[in-house]
């Protein structure tokens, strides 16, 4: 038997999602097509509304629902220190700890010679500039504790050291091979606390 049309198509865009498997493609369709019509919609505008409001803010590359992200456009951060951070997630996570009061750059990914992602397919340019103007004291990198982050925390300390900026690299502790956003918020307000000059 095959899935009616509309069906079918729902499945194909399900399974384009991230870690949606087939399974779990027919779990959600089973769940949409028996719920009420305003739980569906209100999910459907709920996706309509992120892509048409929200972009990518252009100081930090975090989301932004105004011009600039709501750390860029807080005139109470401190402007001196920059965390930088592979995903607006990771941003979420730090920021949670409340042990950072400082602006952030997102990288948009992290340096995978693997996956032929180099330096040139993050926002590294954009970092660089910003460090520019001399009022940047700290760089405190806040990158994944995998290979790709250390790769990617070791290649941005080769580059900023040198502009005579204090580069900081969060402490271990983290679960190696982890991801940020899955560390709790006291161990990373930890690593962040306990970070060391690189
Ligand atoms: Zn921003």
């Amino acid at each position: 038997m095959r899935y009616a049309p509309p069906i079918a198509r729902l499945l194909e865009e399900l399974e384009r999602l991230p870690g949606i498997g087939p399974k779990s493609a027919q779990r959600i369709a089973y769940w949409l097509l028996t719920a009420e019509t305003a739980d569906a919609d209100r999910l459907a505008s709920a996706i309509t509304e992120v892509k048409r409001t929200i972009h990518f803010c252009p100081v930090c590359f975090n989301f932004a629902q105004e011009e600039l992200c709501g750390v860029c456009g807080d005139p109470q951060r401190d402007r001196a220190s920059i965390c930088v951070v592979e995903e607006p997630r990771d941003l979420v996570a730090v920021d949670r700890t409340g042990e950072f009061r400082g602006v952030y750059h997102v990288l948009q990914g992290a340096i995978s010679p693997i996956d032929g992602i180099g330096p040139e397919r993050l926002r590294v340019r954009e970092l660089i500039d910003r460090l520019a103007p001399g009022e940047i004291t700290e760089v405190v990198i806040a990158t994944n504790p995998n290979v790709e982050g250390e790769t990617t925390a070791l290649y941005l300390a080769r580059l900023i050291k040198p502009l005579g900026i204090k580069v900081t690299r969060i402490a271990s502790g983290l679960p190696v091979g982890g991801d940020l956003e899955y560390a709790d918020e006291v161990t990373l307000g930890r690593a962040l606390e306990a970070r060391r000059e690189m």
